[in-house]
């Protein structure tokens, strides 16, 4: 998405955002839930969940953590009533569940939203936890990356993930690299392409971690934010001269 038009979404939401002050509040240690009628057992568990996550995400990616979120500093989930109210304020499209603004660690989702406590929420906690890892105006983070950690955190989702590319892989409906790193928004894509950019995207975090371990992993992200170029972070951590060679390395382990 291109600056003006991320810079005109904040703008909305936070116009939504602050039109909406008339929210009741529900804090814990790191986490500040907003809203209107939602079930107060629903903002119960997501508070747990949420607290849950946070720690996990973090153990889980191998980061150590600086900045932590107290005080001031929690992160914001806004529970809209329903699904009209939440695309209303977040100005998603009618198949999102959930959006993140992970520079102002916000999120924005509603209690019938599926699978929002199992997977969107450590979804979009995954987003803003690598961006405050690697930066979070990075351009060596590509949206297939940032994408792929955010689904690492939707493992069970994603399980099948590595057949349904070699079946691709099969029938030439794969996305190579190159093009996926092309990818900037999936505004444009079909329900079907997006399924693959998803799993594609996930398999490559997935394989790196497996393949060379966690604390490679938190290497090629520190690599990322100091030289804030994907071949660098790529050839530093894991002698990978670039995308080409990531595509290869991934797709023998796929057909190992
Ligand atoms: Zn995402």
């Amino acid at each position: 998405m291109r600056r003006s038009l991320i810079l005109f979404f904040i703008f909305i939401c936070f116009n939504n955002l602050s039109a909406s002050e008339h929210f009741k509040e529900s804090r814990s240690t790191h986490f500040i839930v907003f809203y209107n009628n939602a079930p107060e057992g629903f903002i119960k568990s997501l508070l747990e969940k949420a607290e849950f996550y946070y720690e996990s995400i973090t153990e889980d990616l191998g980061f150590r953590r600086f900045n932590f979120w107290l005080w001031d500093n929690r992160a914001k989930i806004y529970i809209y009533d329903d699904a009209n109210s939440y695309r209303l304020a977040s100005s998603q499209p009618a198949w999102s569940g959930g959006a993140v603004m992970p520079n102002h660690k916000i999120i924005q989702s509603f209690p019938a939203s599926k699978d929002f406590l199992d997977t969107i929420l450590p979804h979009e906690m995954g987003h803003i936890i690598f961006r405050e890892f690697v930066g979070f105006n990075n351009p060596g983070v590509t949206l297939w990356l940032d994408e792929g950690v955010a689904s690492y955190q939707e493992k069970r989702r994603y399980s099948q993930a590595d057949a349904f590319i070699r079946r691709l892989i099969d029938q030439d409906s794969f996305i190579n690299l190159r093009k996926l790193s092309s990818y900037h928004s999936l505004a444009s894509l079909d329900s079907g392409s997006i399924d693959i950019f998803y799993a594609q995207s996930y398999s490559i975090v997935d394989f790196l971690i497996k393949m060379f371990g966690r604390e490679k992993f938190v290497l090629f992200c520190q690599n990322l934010r100091d030289y804030r170029n994907l071949d660098d972070a790529l050839r530093l951590t894991y002698s990978l001269q670039g995308i080409s060679q990531l595509e290869k390395a991934w797709i023998g382990y796929l057909k190992k």
